[in-house]
């Protein structure tokens, strides 16, 4: 599986799916998204170079409400 990288998106690998989650270029370390394959919440551990580290989001206590 390759990584594919692109002038106007940043993207991550998902922890849980490997799945590429594209990014907007405003993200910021400890942001929190959701990965559009598997739904899982995560959190950015880094940006790197526009490398992106994402783990998965801790558990929250609070209901979202969606
Ligand atoms: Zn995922």
């Amino acid at each position: 599986m390759s990584l594919r990288t692109t002038k106007e998106n940043l993207g991550g690998s998902c922890p849980v799916c490997e799945e590429v989650t594209r990014l907007s270029e405003g993200v910021e370390e400890s942001e929190i998204l959701t990965c559009h394959n598997c739904q899982s919440q995560l959190v950015v551990a880094s940006i790197d170079n526009r490398v992106v580290t994402l783990e998965e989001a801790p558990a929250m206590e609070e209901d979202w409400g969606e």
